[in-house]
């Protein structure tokens, strides 16, 4: 019998737990499609663009991870299309267009930043989502030190040392308190003409409150923590501009005021998967107001009991974007689909279990809410050390991510500050090239010769990436 075939969308926490629980099935084929060739431990990007960890040791290719599967096999592609009545997936890489059949299909494509209907933002204020926005940010960060030490006026000076961080969830948490590290720890040596630690970082959110996830008492230790570090914590302000040279905010009672920053962090606000809209056209599912699919209890898309949506881009229940959400939802998805392959009832709904969440502050500083455990300070932090070591994917990715911990916590280096042109000008300018400039795989007429003398029997994918 012609094996069951799976496409997987997204190699992050959904697409790759949803693969791996799929491992055993002889009868089972599985077709992972992802954008990138890595699977990516979101939770330490903000190291990475604070130069302790290098982008390798949070991203292992999804290949090696899963080279032991062998009902497994990946692809690289940017899903454009999904037709769920041909039952194909369309995905493309640099001009080369493949189409991947499927009986059922798992989506965990997961979220991008939002900027609250204000894209323009993201030119001076990149996100963080991936290993290209925390190199970006990287290269702004540790330039903005080296354009302030060039600097010949005061206000120029100035604006360089300051650094704005927009969003007070543990993300932008954890960036202002490693941007203060870097500046009353690690730099402070490092430069002649300026001091370092006359760096401001500002913290601005339209929340009354850090941390709000985590609840008052840890939302205050946080705040008092990142104040003493030099930290300015600005709630109930919302950005109204961003511009290259400085950021202009708005207090509650509508009192209006500027920031003059060269950096700024984009870290609030997530918007689902630009594929939840393909999906929501086809079926029955509606999206919520961050673009999230709205899901049945069994994870599966309204109308397409044969199609799963897992993780950040899925909505139910009201259930948090977080890596335990994705996780526990794609092997549940797995083991809906394997109990009716086996033509057993369907399992209980999905129900999650919340294992806690942390934020770090600083070195040997985080909040953690755990079941009833509420805790802050250091014993805090040792439990993130060892969850993050536990969940990293990887014996050389724990083993390296330990050396580079010592030596940024218990040292006062960072061992990746490399920067370069790219990292911090690509962007941009990728996003400014008109469509036809962009790259695209070179085709010679031999590569299609010889792909039609190997192969004896039509495929689908082939045949798709032939006629682009
Ligand atoms: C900076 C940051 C810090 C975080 N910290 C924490 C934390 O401390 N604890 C915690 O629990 N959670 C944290 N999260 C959230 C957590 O990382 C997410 O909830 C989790 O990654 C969601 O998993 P997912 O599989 O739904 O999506 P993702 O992990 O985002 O994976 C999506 C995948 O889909 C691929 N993809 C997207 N679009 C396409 C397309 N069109 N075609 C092909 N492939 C596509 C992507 O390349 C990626 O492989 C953090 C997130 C960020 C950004």
């Amino acid at each position: 019998m012609a094996a069951h075939r799976v496409v997987v969308i997204g190699s992050g926490f959904g697409g790759l737990f949803g693969t791996q629980a799929l491992k055993r099935r002889d009868d089972v084929e599985v077709t992972l499609i992802a954008k990138t060739t890595h699977h990516l431990f979101q939770p330490l990007l903000y190291q990475v663009a604070t130069g302790i960890l290098s982008e390798g040791g949070i991203s292992p290719a999804t290949r090696e991870i899963l080279s032991g599967q062998k009902n497994a096999r990946v692809i690289l592609g940017t899903v454009t299309a999904i037709d769920l009545d041909a039952k194909t997936v369309t995905s493309d890489v640099l001009g080369r267009e493949t189409v991947t059949p499927f009986d059922t299909l798992l989506v965990a494509a997961g979220a991008g930043q939002s900027y609250f209907g204000n894209d323009h933002f993201a030119e001076y204020a990149p996100g963080m989502k991936s290993i290209d926005d925390a190199l970006e940010l990287r290269g702004r960060i540790f330039g903005a030190f080296e354009w302030a030490e060039l600097a010949t006026a005061p206000a120029e000076r100035d604006r360089y040392l300051t650094f704005v961080v927009v969003g007070a969830g543990p993300t932008g948490v954890e960036m202002a308190g490693q941007i203060a590290e870097l500046a009353h720890r690690t730099l402070k040596r490092d430069f002649r003409a300026i001091d370092t630690r006359e760096a401001r970082i500002v913290l601005v959110d339209a929340a009354p409150q850090v941390l709000p996830s985590f609840g008052d008492r840890l939302g205050d230790a946080a705040k008092n923590r990142l104040t003493k570090m030099g930290v300015e914590v600005e709630l109930g302000t919302k950005v109204v501009g961003v511009d290259s040279t400085g950021i202009n905010i708005e207090k509650a009672d509508g009192t209006q005021s500027r920031i003059e920053a060269a950096t700024k962090v984009w870290a609030a606000g997530v918007q689902g998967s630009e594929l939840g809209a393909i999906l929501a056209e086809q079926s029955d599912a509606e999206l919520d107001r961050a673009g999230r699919v709205k899901v049945n209890p069994d994870l599966t898309l309204p109308g397409r009991p044969d199609v799963y949506v897992v993780g950040d881009m899925a909505a139910l229940d009201n259930l948090p974007g977080v890596a335990q959400v994705a996780i526990q939802g794609a092997r549940y998805a797995a083991k809906h689909l394997k109990a009716r392959l086996d033509g057993k009832p369907d399992p209980e709904p999905f129900s999650y279990f919340d294992k806690g969440s942390m934020a770090t502050i600083s070195r040997f500083s985080a909040v953690a809410s755990v079941g009833k455990l509420r805790v802050s300070g250091f014993f805090a932090w040792l439990l993130w050390l060892a969850i993050h070591i536990v969940y990293l994917i990887g014996f050389k990715q724990r083993i390296t991510t330990l050396l580079h911990w010592m030596v940024s916590f218990i040292g006062r280096g960072r061992s990746e500050r490399t920067v370069t042109a790219q990292q911090i000008l690509a962007r941009n300018i990728i996003a400014k090239m008109p469509p036809e400039d962009l790259p695209k795989l070179p085709v010679v007429d031999s590569d299609h010769a010889a792909a039609d003398e190997s192969e004896n029997e039509p495929d689908v994918e082939a045949e798709a990436g032939r006629a682009s």
